[in-house]
């Protein structure tokens, strides 16, 4: 009997609406389970939902009903901030925009995600030279993200997402910014992290991207349909 992962996500029912005449009905009774290990995409054109199901998926924004379980945690009831221990020990985001701090070094963009860890600086510097060796990014350090490419930083940010070994990467529209070839580098580190065994989930508008997730969805006006 083949071994079932255990849900790291779990959505039951789940609405986001927002105020309006009429109000903006973003995601509509979406059931969605996703397993430890799973390299999901959702795929939707514009304004269909993806970021309003990101950020509840994040713990950033909370549902207007239904059920989120993260991890078999009713996240419904947990306070604000037992959310937020839970999105910054166990969640990793990637933004279109890259989100880096302009003025910090690469190796400190990824150090500050630790810097409430607990961990010391020594093992914290450690794991960031890991995670950017881990990227490619290893011979970077010292460099600003102005500098770099939008391939480069995208790494960056990859590199600072996975540092803390979370058990989800989120992204939007990660390769939004980059063009073709780049996206495909992205693509190929998104491959090697998923062997290792991190759950993805990644959210885009385009085909090539969402193709090379294990597992599609689609999403349209707020519904959420399996692909395939
Ligand atoms: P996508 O990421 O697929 O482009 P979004 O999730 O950003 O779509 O938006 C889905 C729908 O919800 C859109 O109609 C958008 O205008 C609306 N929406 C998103 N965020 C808000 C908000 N904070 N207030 C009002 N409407 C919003
Ligand atoms: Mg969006």
């Amino acid at each position: 009997m083949a071994a079932v992962e255990p849900a790291v996500i779990e959505l039951r029912g789940l609405t986001r609406s927002f105020p309006g005449t009429p109000p903006v009905e973003a995601l509509r009774s979406v059931d969605l389970t996703i397993s430890s290990g799973e390299y999901l995409s959702v795929i939707g054109p514009s304004g269909s939902g993806k970021s309003t199901l990101l950020h509840i998926l994040g713990l950033l924004d909370r549902p207007t009903s239904g059920d989120y379980l993260f991890d078999g945690i009713a996240t419904g009831t947990a306070s604000d901030s037992a959310r937020a221990a839970l999105r910054g020990g166990r969640i990793g985001f990637v933004f279109q925009s890259f989100h880096l701090l302009p003025h910090r070094t690469v190796l400190d963009n990824v150090l500050l995600a630790t810097l409430y860890s607990g961990v010391p600086r020594a093992e914290r510097r450690a794991r960031a030279l890991a995670s950017l060796e881990r990227v490619g990014m290893g011979h970077r350090l010292d460099f600003l993200p102005t500098v770099l490419s939008g391939g480069e930083r995208q790494r960056v940010a990859i590199a600072r997402a996975v540092i803390a070994s979370p058990h989800v990467l989120l992204a939007d529209e990660p390769t939004g910014n980059l063009d073709s070839a780049t996206s495909g580098g992205v693509l190929d580190l998104f491959d090697e992290l998923h062997r290792d065994g991190l759950t993805l989930v990644v959210i885009t508008h385009d085909a090539a991207v969402s193709s090379r997730a294990q597992r599609r969805v689609r999403i349209v006006d707020g519904t959420l349909v399996e692909v395939g």
